[in-house]
């Protein structure tokens, strides 16, 4: 399989070479040339994979560059029960019998969804590094999810080390604690003396310095690689067939989503052919998706408009995986999805209304509704009482849009985006106590700290990053 950029220039090779890409050169995404499609017969021939085996079938087409074997044995490697904390991997619960159900995918290593990727992420980083003789230094920005997923997929990564900036002490107790424990050889945590955006503006100014980008292998593991939208499919699948529907009957997802990278997941497996009726879009108050699929127009939101809000890791005002999805309903057109993109850059409104290209939307499946921090409060108390289940506050956003569009006899499947360990100021504000917390990070507050402070310039990391890089060799 060949991919392109959405903005249609070139050959960007096969999988390996988008994986360790981040951007195209002419600033796009990578996408497969092509979508290959199940047919129904197929589609039942996977419906009783385990988890890994039904990994392979639905990534094997997009990944044709690595010998069958091995994608086996990572994938194997990958989603193990002992990781996920699940037989299952990702099993799906009913809500009552309300026609609910949540998708479980936060019993990982870091309590989010991240790590249905990312722990993929790890394992193929390594094997292709290894066959390319090739190392890697990711650095990356978190206000949470993100730097926690990368860092437990990383460990004892030998080819890969992890730098992940964080505004100092700006994130909850618990967030720290899962970064900051962790004491490995390849993993450094900095706490810049700044808030979130200054960490990602010095991620940037590092990636803009090409000559150290180059001479010390900088990477990065965010959301729009490839590889993370393409593994994310597959609990698609795996939740469709634990239903049990009847063959070809649909089903109904609902996403609390911010850059956009996870319910893009679900359209690549719709467009695959698995029948997905509708995708429900949730956002919280940085309602630009919602906005999008209510009136047709697109307006991202610079940062400092961005409101901080009680789920905040979809506190996002330009959703980048958005541009995969424009490229498609432009029928995979890169020019006009470059000159979308660069309206958007701008800062300008890109509107489809009245345009043919709506109508494609329209057809989609996509549908979008918001939430706000007492409809937040509201779900989580309502949901724990009505059925017994405590969830966090961004699942919390997908339940409360969920029932905004469910379908008569249509079952909808709320994704658990984390769990309410990680989110306890929130989930205890709902219902007045603590979540319970996995075992394993009963204490964590008071494991020792792995961290270091640096001003917020980027100098001092640079310096710091070639200290540690030269102190290895
Ligand atoms: C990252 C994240 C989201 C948003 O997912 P996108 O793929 O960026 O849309 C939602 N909830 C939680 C808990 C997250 O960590």
């Amino acid at each position: 399989m060949k991919y392109v950029s959405t903005r249609g220039t070139g050959d960007l090779g096969r999988f390996s070479d988008v994986l360790l890409m981040g951007l195209a050169p002419d600033g796009g995404l990578a996408m497969p040339e092509r979508i290959p499609t199940f047919t129904a017969a197929e589609l039942e021939g996977l419906r009783q994979l385990k988890y890994a085996d039904l990994a392979f079938a639905v990534m094997r087409p997009f990944i044709d560059d690595i010998p069958e074997e091995d994608l086996k044995r990572l994938l194997k490697d990958t989603y193990r029960p002992d990781v996920f904390h699940s037989q299952d991997i990702t099993p799906v619960t009913p809500l009552g019998n309300s026609g609910l159900y949540l998708l479980e995918l936060s019993n990982g290593p870091s309590l989010a969804f991240k790590d249905m990727a990312m722990q993929f992420l790890g394992q193929v980083f390594e094997y292709v590094l290894e066959h390319r003789d090739e190392r890697l230094n990711i650095l990356g920005a978190t206000s949470g999810d993100t730097g926690s997923a990368a860092e437990y997929a990383m460990l004892g990564k030998p080819r890969v080390n992890v730098f992940m900036l964080s505004p100092h002490g700006r994130m909850s107790a618990f967030q720290q604690a899962q970064m900051f424990s962790l004491n490995e050889p390849n993993i450094f945590n900095i706490a810049v003396e700044g808030v979130f955006d200054d960490c990602q503006d010095l991620v940037k100014e590092v990636n803009a310095d090409a000559e150290f980008k180059a001479r010390y292998d900088i990477g990065a593991v965010n959301s729009i690689n490839w590889a993370r939208v393409l593994a994310q499919a597959v609990y698609y699948f795996k939740a469709y067939f634990a239903l049990g529907l009847p063959a070809g009957a649909e089903a109904d997802f609902c996403v609390p989503s911010g850059n956009f990278g996870n319910v893009f997941a679900g359209y690549l497996a719709r467009k695959m052919g698995l029948p997905i009726g509708q995708l429900v879009v949730a956002s919280n108050e940085n309602d630009v998706l919602y906005e999008f699929f209510s009136t047709g127009a697109y307006h991202v939101r610079p940062g400092e408009r961005v409101a901080k809000t009680s789920s905040p890791s979809m506190d996002i005002g330009k959703a980048s995986n958005f541009e995969r999805y424009l490229y498609l309903i432009a029928g995979e057109n890169g020019e006009q999805t470059g000159a979308w993109w660069r309206a958007v850059g701008r800062g300008e409104p890109v509107s489809l209304s009245g345009t043919p290209h709506w109508d494609g939307v329209k057809a989609s499946g996509f549908v979008a509704g918001r939430s706000t921090h007492a409809d937040r409060l509201q779900t989580i108390r309502q949901t724990d009482q009505q059925f017994g289940r405590l969830i966090d506050p961004h699942t919390a956003d997908g339940v409360l849009v969920a029932q905004q569009f469910q379908r008569p006899g249509v079952p909808m499947v709320c994704l658990e985006t984390a769990l309410p360990a990680k989110f306890e100021e929130t989930v205890q504000e709902a219902v007045q106590r603590q979540p319970d917390r996995p075992e394993r990070f009963r204490d964590i507050e008071k494991a020792d700290r792995h961290s270091i402070v640096l001003p917020n310039d980027v100098q001092a990391l640079k310096t710091y990053i070639r200290e540690q890089l030269e102190k290895k060799v």
